[in-house]
């Protein structure tokens, strides 16, 4: 009698394991995905990839991340620099 228990309770706890961890892994690797941080290549601030947008810069393919509020700085100082130039 203990011997049919064994054979049947060991394959299903071993199932069961098994099961468990690859669920873990799961949960692991879309953690990975959801939080890919990099740093803002101006500010040096870190942020999560879906907030940064990628850039190519120079002609050797490097690629720098830049945050919104440093894009909109910039945009602001490149509004001030033409409005001054302009005479505006
Ligand atoms: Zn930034």
């Amino acid at each position: 009698m203990l011997f049919v228990i064994f054979v049947i309770v060991t394959p299903i706890a071993i199932w069961l394991i098994l099961h468990l961890m690859s669920r873990q892994k799961k949960d692991e690797e879309t953690d990975d995905t959801k939080e890919l941080i990099e740093l803002c290549a101006i500010c040096q601030e870190e942020f999560p990839m879906n907030q940064l947008l990628e850039k190519e810069v120079g002609g050797y393919g490097r690629v720098y991340c830049f945050c919104g509020q440093c894009i909109e700085n910039l945009y602001q100082e490149h509004q001030n620099t033409t409005n001054i130039n302009t005479g505006e």
